[in-house]
């Protein structure tokens, strides 16, 4: 039987666009790459997303309007965005919740620890994983088809109309069965293309030093996203958004694995402290705002220093103020020992902290306000909650570069169709990491990937549906 929508992709923003496009009376197919015990993709690692609400709402407190999560965008982009699709993302947050919590996603308030989350952030009660399980749930009871070890390297296209996919199934003894499968739509979901270690140092090349920078990072989430169908779909001329270097890059735990580390290997102490290179000097502001706005660019700071890592320091006084890591770090009790432990230059190791400490303009210290403790005349500047490191024991943990997700994409417009030289394809839907990018040029802001996927993901399964639906009609009449 040929199905009406084929979704490609098992995370977040594919089953969305399944139980979206099931709902308007579609028959759904999804295609997922991973074997069922890793299904989910990034989206199993997630914890929260972003909602606008004018008023406090069940787990929100305040309210977040529509123009302060716009300005948080904006600002954390640079202005590479497309307003309009973003504007549609962050009104589409205000509303998905009750649709959500229909497929049994639960939630809940804010940890205490996630930095300033507890107004703009509604956690998923369990988690990620537990919310992926959910609309698997709800999905298969809702008939739709789910194949695992599945994945589609291949799209066959008329003129920008999807007509099939290719599919290797991947089989318990090692083999791959090939199937091609018809639909009368498709909806492309199938993550970016940051566990794509080749590609990754292709996009990124050599630097200055003769480094491969690339090849010292760490992908946060899952193995499966090798961007094969972006890659597919942008030489066939598909039109593309965003810049291959541009991803979500966290300083993460440099002893994380190198994949599916997750959320636990995040190290979120750096606007607590100070942030040095190899060369134990510093290089950025570590205060220039909250948390939550900065944590995902750390992840590209340290990426351009020698040898790819970094060390963020922090004496006794920061302890108890952030979500603490799994693996304890180094631990001195005083910072010449701090250095020599970390294997740092002890001369310039102490300068930089000394210049910084002297430089510390103390006022009233609160991590929970752009407060007015900041550093005068040291460069780079400490911008918010500058204060000395000065009471042992002093800690420090080693970072590294953490890929979180890439942000180079389809582009696409409020319906979620696949562009060809500028013209939407009728039949071909796109949603999630594979199109983020039209709303977040570079930057990020915690929580937005899962609002752009539930959105962008239930926009293209009704689009889905609705254009396989037509198509069948006027099947039927022909
Ligand atoms: C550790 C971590 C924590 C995060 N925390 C948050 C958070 O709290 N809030 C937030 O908003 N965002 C968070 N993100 C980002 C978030 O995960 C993504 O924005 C979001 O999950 C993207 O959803 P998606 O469905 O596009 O991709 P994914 O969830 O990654 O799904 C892609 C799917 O496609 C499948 N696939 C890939 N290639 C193929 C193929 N060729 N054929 C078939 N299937 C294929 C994969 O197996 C996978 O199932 C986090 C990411 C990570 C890694």
């Amino acid at each position: 039987m040929v199905v009406d929508v084929l979704v490609i992709g098992g995370g977040n923003a594919a089953l969305c666009s399944a139980l979206m496009a099931r709902e308007a009376g579609a028959t759904v197919r999804v295609l997922e790459s991973a074997p069922r015990a890793w299904r989910g993709g990034n989206s199993a690692h997630t914890r929260n997303l972003r909602c606008m609400h004018d008023a406090p709402q069940d787990v929100l407190v305040d309210a977040y309007s529509e123009e302060e999560f716009w300005q948080d965008l904006l600002k954390v982009t640079g202005g590479l965005t497309n307003e309009h699709l973003a504007r549609l993302v962050i009104r589409h947050s205000a509303t998905c919740r009750p649709w959500m919590v229909k497929h049994g996603v639960r939630f809940q308030p804010s940890l205490s620890g996630a930095l300033h989350t507890a107004r703009t952030n509604a956690f998923f009660m369990g988690g990620g994983k537990a919310l992926v399980n959910a609309y698997y749930r709800s999905a298969e009871s809702l008939g739709v088809q789910v194949d695992y070890n599945a994945e589609v390297d291949q799209i066959e296209l008329d003129a920008g109309r999807f007509v099939a996919a290719s599919v290797m199934h991947k089989l318990p003894d090692g083999s791959v069965r090939r199937e091609r499968i018809e639909a009368g739509a498709c909806v492309l979901a199938a993550g970016g293309f940051e566990s794509n270690r080749a590609w990754l140092r292709e996009a990124w090349g050599q630097n200055e030093r003769g480094e491969y920078p690339a090849d010292q990072f760490l992908i946060r989430g899952t193995r499966y996203n090798q961007g094969v169908l972006l890659k597919h779909l942008l030489a066939q001329g598909a039109d593309r958004i965003g810049d291959a270097t541009q991803a979500h890059m966290v300083a993460i735990d440099a002893r994380a694995p190198l994949y599916d580390g997750g959320i636990c290997t995040r190290i979120d102490c750096v606007s607590l402290g100070v942030v040095v290179n190899r060369d134990a000097r510093r290089f950025d502001d570590e205060g220039e705002d909250f948390w939550p706005k900065r944590y995902a660019i750390w992840g590209r700071l340290v990426a351009q220093q020698p040898g790819q890592v970094a060390y963020s320091i922090i004496d006794a006084k920061a302890v108890g103020r952030f979500m603490p890591p799994v693996f304890e770090g180094t631990q001195a009790n005083s910072l010449p020992e701090l250095a020599r432990k970390l294997g740092l230059d002890e001369h310039v190791f102490m300068q930089s902290m000394n210049d910084y400490n002297q430089a510390c303009r103390v006022g009233t210290f609160d991590h929970t306000a752009l407060d007015d403790c900041h550093t005068e005349g040291l460069s780079p500047a400490k911008t918010h909650w500058a204060r000395p490191i000065d009471t042992a024991p002093f800690y420090a943990y080693a970072v590294r570069p953490g890929v979180t997700f890439t942000y180079l994409g389809l582009k696409t417009d409020d319906t979620a169709a696949v562009h060809f030289n500028k013209v939407p394809s009728p039949n071909l839907f796109v949603a999630g990491e594979m199109m983020a990018g039209n709303v977040l040029g570079k930057g990020y802001t915690a929580g937005v990937g899962m609002t752009i996927g539930t959105a962008f993901g239930r926009i293209a399964g009704e689009q889905a549906a609705r254009a396989a639906l037509k198509q069948g009609v006027a099947h039927a009449n022909a």
